[in-house]
């Protein structure tokens, strides 16, 4: 049987009492980072595969860092938390573990972050798919340009820059496309509201530089990286202009809970035939194998969990 806790203030609880004070600082100001991490349920085995959860932790401890926040546990003590609480939800299904560090001051009117105590906490929800299409996917480009480096960094997940990914998504959406596309202040291509972006010419491909203020994502890293092994596929990092993804061959985004979804058209124009394009799929079939440890070769990037 599966139950809904929480690991909140040192403690596995119901998730009703994984609550905080109207006062606390990250509710009024987004002073906190969060991570999305997949569980992937493997029927066959009768085993949760936590994809690359340590690399998750990294880059929560990074945006941590930026906010002055001290949380007081290494990534492999928050692996270990993660892990337990789990085992004590005993989910065998695919999950959306959502880890959150935030700066639990009672305090308001204080627009400081040194000297404000920080907290952990810990939920984890099923999850299916999270773009929903059947096929590729339908974009616009954002009229919200991506939150710069030098107004808020983009390259880990700080709470508050994300009302930029939600002015994103929410217009494409309501203008009726599955997500949106943003370009950093000087208008070149930076990602989607919640993904990576990848173009693919020629056989090669091409990626926007992280200091084009995308996040440092894990499901680009993995993309490229089978890329490189499997297919052979050389990679360029390098600035991309708008224009270019409706040129290009393929377009494709990346992310922990999108996975590897096609680009099919963007602002009313289809991209090549409008279809996932063959390397796009090639990327992906071997992903979805990878994230349920179905691959000897990248059994590595997951951690096995025998739910009881
Ligand atoms: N960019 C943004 C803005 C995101 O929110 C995400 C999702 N975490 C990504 C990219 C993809 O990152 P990852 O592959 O690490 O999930």
């Amino acid at each position: 049987m599966s139950q809904s806790l929480a690991y909140f203030r040192g403690q596995i609880v119901p998730i009703e009492q994984a609550n905080v004070n109207v006062m606390t600082h990250a509710l009024h100001y987004g002073t906190a980072v969060f991570e999305g991490i997949r569980g992937n349920w493997s029927e066959s085995e009768g085993k949760m595969f936590v994809f690359r959860m340590r690399e998750h932790y990294v880059r929560l401890l990074q945006g941590c860092k930026m906010l002055m926040m001290d949380i007081g546990k290494t990534a492999d003590e928050l692996c270990a938390i993660t892990e337990n609480l789990i085992n004590e939800c005993g989910y065998k299904q695919d999950l959306y573990i959502r880890p959150l560090a935030y700066k639990s001051e009672e305090l308001v009117a204080n627009l400081k972050l040194q000297d404000l105590s920080s907290d952990f906490t810990l939920i984890m929800v099923p999850f299916g798919a999270y773009l929903d299409s059947d096929g590729a996917l339908n974009c616009c480009t954002s009229s919200w340009r991506r939150v710069d480096d030098t107004i808020i960094p983009p390259r880990v997940k700080i709470s508050g820059h994300y009302v930029n990914s939600i002015l994103a998504k929410t217009e494409a959406t309501l203008a009726g496309f599955d997500e949106a596309i943003m370009l950093t202040p000087d208008g070149f291509v930076s990602e989607g509201s919640g993904e990576n972006l990848f173009m693919v010419n020629d056989g090669t491909l091409i990626i926007p530089p992280v200091s084009d203020n995308n996040l440092t994502g894990i499901t680009r890293d993995s993309a490229v990286t089978i890329a490189k092994d499997e297919l052979g596929m050389d990679v360029l990092e390098r600035r991309i202009r708008r224009s270019e993804l409706y040129f290009a061959d393929e377009v494709f985004l990346t992310g922990t809970a999108a996975h590897i979804q096609a680009v099919g058209r963007l602002d009313n124009r289809d991209i090549s035939d409008g279809k996932s394009g063959k390397y796009t799929s090639q990327i992906n079939e071997i992903y979805q194998k990878a994230i349920r440890g179905e691959n000897p070769k990248y059994r590595g990037w997951c951690t096995e969990i025998s739910v009881a």
